[in-house]
């Protein structure tokens, strides 16, 4: 980041994502004053062991007054409370962000409960590891990933062009799409995915005890890559699956229609529908390796 942009932010949830945020603007624009606020005594406790922040607080109200952006990095499910305790705190041409995985939910959460003196630019960084908590950030969590801004026919441009620096300055791609279109496509990259590693290895639990021991033992590459996803946050990804509910179910549905034509080939022994496929799918991976996402 070249600098400074913003005076006093405001990261409400110092997680993953915000303890990330947080590292770039200590690393890029140490002269910003940053404002950390959480439920626990332990989370402020760890940002101000790792010296995230300048002030912490467990008062919402507190943390954003006087902050010029306040970024949510909460899990989706706070938003509205948090939204409605903090709207009367905000100061005058504050610009209220967020980094949820799901737009639309975040909107309908944020936009009715914020005032009209303030620019709310709902953003969503692409960038994420299975871990959480401030420990778990690293200023190079966001580096060459995207950055999907979603922002709302009357958001102020001035207030996207600096949300746009802010992620620029963290090392990310920008793209700009309506919330809906957003969320159709994370259930495809990101929610399915990790539905499916919830149930495979939620499956692998159910198995006799003996046949657990030996999953844990003999973990293959295919298995232990599900564990990673699987060990993702609870209650985080419970609030993207109830958020994003029609875009997931109606993927799902195609998903088991797919998965009933691959088991039938399976049981015919087509060999070359399974090959087919399987070519098909390795030819996604390449490309994914070719943009530099892998
Ligand atoms: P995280 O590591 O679990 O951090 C959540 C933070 O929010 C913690 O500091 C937590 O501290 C705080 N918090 C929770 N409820 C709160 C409340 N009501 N008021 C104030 N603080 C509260 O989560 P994360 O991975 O950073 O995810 C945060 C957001 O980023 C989510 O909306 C998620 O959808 C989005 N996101 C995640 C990823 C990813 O891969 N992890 C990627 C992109 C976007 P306390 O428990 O002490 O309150």
């Amino acid at each position: 980041m070249s600098g400074k942009i913003f005076d006093r932010v405001a990261l409400i949830g110092v997680g993953l994502i915000g303890s990330s945020l947080a590292r770039v603007l200590r690393r890029d624009a140490p002269e910003t004053t940053i404002v950390a606020c959480a439920r626990r005594a332990e989370t402020l406790a760890s940002v101000r062991r790792l010296g995230l922040a300048d002030e912490t607080t467990d008062d919402p109200v507190q943390a954003v007054r006087e902050a010029d952006l306040v970024v949510l990095a909460t899990p989706l499910s706070a938003y509205a409370a948090l939204g409605r305790q903090i709207a009367p705190a905000l100061r005058d041409g504050a610009i209220v962000t967020d980094v949820g995985s799901v737009k639309g939910a975040a909107i309908e959460a944020l936009q009715p409960v914020l005032p009209g003196w303030v620019h709310f630019v709902p953003g969503h960084p692409v960038a994420g590891t299975e871990h959480s908590g401030p420990e778990a950030g690293f200023a190079e969590l966001f580096h060459d990933r995207w950055c999907i801004l979603t922002p709302l026919p009357e958001t102020a441009p001035e207030a996207v062009d600096k949300i746009v620096r802010l992620w620029e300055g963290a090392g990310m791609r920008i793209a700009t799409m309506a919330a809906d279109h957003h969320d159709k496509v994370l259930a495809v990259t990101s929610h399915l995915p990790h539905l499916i590693a919830y149930t495979i290895v939620g499956t692998a639990t159910e198995l006799g005890q003996d046949l657990q021991s030996e999953v844990v033992a003999y973990s293959a590459g295919g298995f232990r890559d599900f564990t990673r996803i699987a060990a993702s946050d609870p209650v985080m990804w419970r609030d993207i699956f109830l958020s994003n509910r029609e875009a997931v179910l109606e993927l799902l549905q195609r998903f088991s229609e797919d998965l009933t034509a691959l088991q039938r080939a399976i049981r015919r022994g087509d060999g070359d529908t399974l090959h087919d496929w399987f070519d098909r799918t390795r030819a996604i991976r390449r490309s994914i390796i070719e943009a530099k996402q892998a």
